[in-house]
């Protein structure tokens, strides 16, 4: 595995598979890898000759600053990971490369980026859209892999490479998932003990919503249900329950008798140890 540091190498790399007219598939993440990072990496591997990855841990999507720097950065043990399955090349690039100065372009989707998780997070979505457009712009993939876990981004990715007419497939990937269902994410070690038992009420909620899923239950008695849960057994807030169309994205209310799309958030812990999980779920009736 080519390990690059810099945006020249990596594309001199992926130049030679090219060449040799082999497809490419790429896989970008914050580094932090576990099995939900190697699960894109697998099935980018049975669907491309090649396979790169990117490891960059992006300011531009970040609100705090604390959160930022708290990101864990383990690049040794990362490098293993994606070196034993068999990962081609990797680019590690540093920020003053990816952000030259005095850049002024960013990519926005106008709508999507500013509903639901773009509501907690400002200008976190905007953040996503451009670096993710430089990393396609960099390796030229043939496919890119990201996970449904962070369903709102996938589906702005996915607007984002029809409306730019990108020359790419993007490909979703299910969430890979603790034993007790905690969705995995690089987050996760930063919960205490305590929040990390807590945190299995995410994937809870969304099990009692599929319970309800073509009963005579409503939107709304879910809300309230799933507030319960998150008040009654956890000392988390929740920040977001939304519930909408997988297709536009839009608000559904009334009886759960429709196919829907719920993404959640609930905050852990306080101030500059906060951490927030998201997790998500398509139901269908
Ligand atoms: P990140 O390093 O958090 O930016 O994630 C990089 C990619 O891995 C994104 O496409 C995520 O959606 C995906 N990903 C993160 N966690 C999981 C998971 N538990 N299951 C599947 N994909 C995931």
């Amino acid at each position: 595995m080519k390990v690059c540091r810099t945006i020249a190498e990596y594309r001199a790399e992926i130049a030679t598979f090219r060449a040799a007219s082999e497809s490419v598939g790429v896989v970008t993440t914050m580094g932090a890898l576990h099995a939900g990072h190697m699960a894109l990496v697998e099935r980018a591997k049975s669907g491309n000759d090649r396979v790169v990855t990117t490891i960059f841990v992006n300011p531009t999507q970040f609100g705090q600053a604390a959160d930022l720097e708290k990101y864990p950065r383990p690049e040794a043990q990362d490098l293993e990971m994606f070196r034993s399955a068999g990962v081609d090349a990797v680019l590690i690039p540093s920020v003053e490369e990816m952000y030259p100065r005095g850049d002024e372009t960013i990519v926005e989707t106008t709508r999507l980026a500013h509903v639901l998780h773009g509501l907690v997070r400002p200008g976190h979505f905007r953040g996503v859209a451009t670096v993710v457009t430089k990393l396609f712009n960099i390796a030229q993939p043939d496919r890119a892999y990201f996970g449904e876990k962070d369903y709102q981004q996938l589906a702005v990715i996915r607007r984002m490479v029809r409306d730019l007419h990108m020359p790419l497939e993007i490909v979703g990937v299910p969430t890979v998932r603790e034993s007790d269902g905690l969705a995995m994410s690089s987050r996760n070690i930063r919960l205490s003990p305590e929040h990390r038992k807590e945190a299995v009420v995410l994937n809870q909620c969304l099990d009692h919503a599929e319970t309800l899923m073509g009963t005579a239950s409503t939107v709304a008695g879910l809300k309230a249900d799933v507030q319960e849960m998150v008040q009654g057994r956890t000392s988390g807030k929740l920040m977001a329950f939304d519930v909408v169309d997988p297709e536009s994205f839009e608000p559904v209310e009334g009886p759960l008798n429709r196919p829907i799309a719920i993404m959640m958030s609930v905050e852990f812990g306080e101030g500059e140890d906060a951490v927030l999980l998201i997790d998500q779920r398509e139901i269908v009736p």
